[in-house]
């Protein structure tokens, strides 16, 4: 994981090693109008998180070269696309390292898409904002470790973040500007000064080519783990709005693949989710009590935490007093809208209906929530395949893993919003910090999944339910998306892997039900909740999403095996016995690169619990799916929405609701009686 997805190893170096004199103050770009003044707000509203102390107490630090690989397999965590160390001699507060950290913009719309006028060229401040973003987290993450981190930044002039770059190895110098091999001339620097002894990076060869003719070979066909240019050319040709998966072959359909009566669907307050219940003490005390730190235990987690505050208060705004002329067409909208969610690093790009179940119908206060917009641009944000492959799921990196993609998704969906308002249209972005509608039905609507077997969780063909979503609500004219079945259906049907592997058992072996106008696989959410909340061996939990087939580069991610899963019903069971047998689910130890860690008052250390060391569990699915219960809490056992007190959960009577529960065919036929 610290390699990076370029072959930075094998580069030719120089042998000595230079230390840089950094000087004085860092530089802000001043505030400007459009897109890019977007970017730059949001960029400051980066800055004035970096709030996070030094913890009292210093971790106990691992061998050095062991450090200098974890700070930088968490850089690529955070989607850095170089890193690098170098030594400096006038840091603050004893800082002698310099972490450089290089991020490539995204890729541009072409000129002929909406999004390019929007972006006037100004890509570069999106790179800016990301490595902001990073160096942020990092620093934090440092200093939660007892150590010094500041941050070092220069949006005015690049010269002395060329200097460090050039020290750290991460490019050379050609004129003013950096030579980065595999990269790009467009690219943003930042660094973050750090007192933790690092290994320093010996700067790249000053002359000659830095690439053998075998590494550029290699490199084209991704051979060594690397991201292959091969594949990086196959995107250049692809039109920005499609994004980087074929979801266009996907077949489409006019209704979801699973039964929704939408007059049967209930508005629900935000007070009856059961992350609010939990907060609320419905669950008990303990939960209660670990509510608030479940998914940020890790320092890593917690380090992301003041950026997703920040923006909060700017997920919505005023709406510019006139609409833009050349917004018209709804057609062109949309593909803008999706190039611009692209660019910013949203890994699936929807548009749907923002059906009016969706929306909450009270705020956290009990305050009545009106439906705002008619559509919903839902995004999907990779949990990390690399993070996945190394992690049990419900291990100490899974909280930051969830919180990595909901801090991108804010800031995609923050910029989108504000950019559609500014063009005169009212948009609203729905984070998981603050939201206003459920995210499932909207993606379902949006053509990006169906409903998996994992219950509430809407599954991707191509990134399984390894991701996040987050959704931008809005009235701008825009053409909608269709719902999609990649038979999914008869797959869950037949696959109960992440049944057999959910620590709580939490996952229905069943049929499927209806719930509240739905027909799902309904999990026990009381068990889920309560385990990923005071999982003692870890921070949150997501296994389930861990060792689903689809979640796997491994098996049914080779395009083939895909294909067959998609459009030939008679492989699938052979598919998932296959997938057992190659032990994919299992953890993958080259990818294990974080440290377990939890946070106490004094600072972080090691989790005297220890830590989830699973792989998979074979043999035991018929006895535990015989033996299961599912407790079923419908939209009438849910507390008021203005209720401030505990309202406690009634678990017997939840699970006496599982001999009442209608099948879709029953519900179907009552319909049909009463029509
Ligand atoms: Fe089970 Fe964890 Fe998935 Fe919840 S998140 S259903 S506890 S595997
Ligand atoms: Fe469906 Fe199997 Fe994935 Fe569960 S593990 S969601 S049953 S494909």
């Amino acid at each position: 994981m610290h390699l990076g997805q370029y072959p930075v190893e094998h580069l030719a170096r120089q042998t000595t090693l230079r230390p840089v004199q950094i000087g004085g103050a860092t530089g802000h770009a001043p505030p400007t109008t459009g897109l890019a003044g977007i970017a730059r707000e949001y960029t400051k509203a980066f800055f004035d998180a970096d709030t996070i102390p030094v913890a009292s107490e210093k971790v106990s630090l691992p061998a050095v070269r062991d450090l200098t690989n974890e700070i930088k397999a968490t850089c690529h965590f955070l989607d850095t696309t170089a890193v690098g160390v170098c030594a400096v001699t006038d840091g603050p507060d004893d800082c002698a390292r310099a972490v450089v950290i290089l991020v490539e913009p995204g890729r541009a719309p072409e000129p002929t898409n909406a999004a390019s006028a929007w972006l006037d060229g100004k890509i570069i401040d999106f790179a800016n904002l990301r490595c902001t973003e990073i160096a942020v987290v990092l620093a934090g993450y440092i200093r939660q470790l007892g150590h010094q981190a500041h941050l070092f930044y220069d949006h005015s002039s690049t010269d002395r973040l060329v200097d460090l770059a050039v020290a750290a190895g991460i490019g050379r110098q050609k004129g003013s500007q950096l030579e980065v091999p595999f990269i790009g001339p467009n690219y943003a620097l930042a660094a973050v000064l750090t007192s933790l002894p690092l290994a320093v990076d010996k700067p790249l060869a000053p002359n000659g080519s830095l690439i053998s003719t075998s590494l550029r070979l290699r490199h084209f066909f991704g051979f060594g783990g690397v991201q292959s240019t091969l594949h990086k050319h196959t995107l250049h040709r692809r039109a920005t709005h499609l994004g980087n998966y074929p979801m266009e072959r996907i077949r489409r359909r006019s209704k979801p693949t699973t039964l929704i009566l939408e007059d049967e669907v209930p508005r629900v307050p935000k007070r009856a989710g059961f992350f609010a219940r939990a907060g609320h003490g419905d669950l008990g005390a303990k939960t209660q009590r670990e509510r608030d730190r479940f998914a940020t235990k890790h320092p890593l987690a917690f380090a992301m935490s003041p950026l997703m505050h920040v923006m909060v208060p700017i997920q919505d705004g005023p709406v510019g007093s006139v609409k833009a002329g050349t917004t018209k067409n709804p057609v062109t909208n949309t593909k803008a809208v999706r190039s611009l969610a692209y660019m910013l690093g949203a890994d699936m790009v929807g548009v749907g209906e923002a059906v009016s179940y969706a929306w909450y119908s009270h705020d956290a206060d009990g305050i009545p929530l009106p439906v705002r917009h008619k559509h919903a641009i839902v995004m999907m944000i990779d949990q990390g395949y690399d993070t996945s492959e190394g992690s049990s799921g419900d291990d100490w990196i899974s909280g930051s893993q969830s919180m990595r993609a909901y801090l991108r998704g804010a800031g995609i969906a923050g910029v989108l919003a504000a950019q559609l308002r500014s063009l005169g249209y009212s948009a609203r972005a729905h984070t998981n910090r603050q939201s206003d509608v459920l995210h499932l039905p909207l993606i379902l609507h949006a053509g990006l999944g169906e409903l998996s077997r994992i219950g509430e969780l809407v599954l991707n063909p191509f990134l399984g339910p390894r991701s996040k979503s987050v959704v931008v609500t809005t009235d701008m004219p825009l053409e909608r998306d269709q719902p999609i079945d990649f038979g999914l259906q008869d797959f869950c049907a037949k696959c109960t892997k992440c049944a057999r592997e959910c620590p709580c058992n939490a996952i229905s072996y069943k049929n499927k039900v209806m719930f509240n106008g739905y027909e799902m696989w309904k999990p026990d959410v009381e068990r889920c909740t309560r385990y990923r909340v005071t999982n003692p061996k870890g921070s949150s939990c997501g296994r389930c999403m861990k060792v689903c087939p689809f979640a796997n580069e491994g098996l049914i991610s080779h395009r083939l095996f895909l294909w067959l899963a998609v459009h030939v019903p008679m492989t699938r069971r052979l598919i998932i016995k296959l997938d057992d047998v190659l032990q994919n689910g299992a953890r993958n130890p080259v990818k294990r690169w974080w440290r377990d860690l939890t946070r106490t008052p004094a600072g972080s250390v090691e989790p005297a619990t220890g830590t989830n060391e699973r792989d998979l569990k074979d043999g035991v699915q018929s006895k535990v799916a015989a033996a299961q219960d599912i407790a079923y809490y419908p939209a009438d056992a849910m507390p008021p929405a203005d209720a401030t007190e505990a309202w406690p959960l009634d678990r017997a009577k939840a699970l006496q609701m599982q001999r009442e529960m209608e099948t879709p065919v029953q519900a179907l036929a009552r319909r049909k009686r009463i029509d």
